[in-house]
């Protein structure tokens, strides 16, 4: 059975940084149900408290802030790349410990955002990039999907079942 690295606050953990959290979500319960799921919050893992000031990326793209090339800052201006560093390579650790190549990750975070990114400025303002955690996973080889996308990561676990 093909298993998932899912982020910890789509299954209805308050670990999002305003300590709120989101769903349900009815395959994510199914997946729990079936054993599939292991959870993770980035964030957290790498340090974090809850609640915790926002975070972004100036730029939006989680692979600068791997290089080194850009930071992850708060929204006064603290430098939190160290722990976004650490909770990637958290996420890292437990995919190949678990031999994951999925992950479902929650939209729009500078740790777990899979296809669009705040900018950097508080705004409010998207741009197309992804979170660190994201870009991590994703230069491993990982399918990372979020949480619009639950049809399609359920497509591609049900694919790599059946080749495997
Ligand atoms: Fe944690 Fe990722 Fe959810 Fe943010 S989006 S609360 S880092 S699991």
């Amino acid at each position: 059975m093909e298993k998932l690295l899912v982020s910890r606050c789509l299954l209805g953990h308050k670990v999002r940084y305003d300590g709120g959290a989101h769903g349900p979500f009815d395959l994510l319960q199914r997946w729990q149900e079936e054993g599939r799921i292991v959870a993770l919050c980035p964030e957290v893992a790498g340090g974090l408290p809850t609640p915790r000031p926002p975070a972004e990326i100036p730029g939006g793209q989680g692979a600068q802030v791997l290089d080194g090339s850009q930071p992850v800052l708060t929204n006064r201006g603290e430098d939190v790349t160290a722990a976004f560093v650490a909770g990637a390579e958290i996420a890292l650790q437990l995919v190949r410990q678990h031999g994951l190549r999925v992950a479902v990750l929650k939209a729009r975070s500078p740790s777990c955002g899979n296809t669009h990114n705040y900018d950097g400025s508080f705004s409010g303002t998207l741009i197309e990039g992804e979170g660190v955690t994201a870009a991590l996973l994703r230069r491993a080889g990982v399918r990372v999907f979020n949480e619009s996308q639950l049809a399609e990561a359920a497509a591609e676990l049900a694919r790599l079942e059946q080749c495997s």
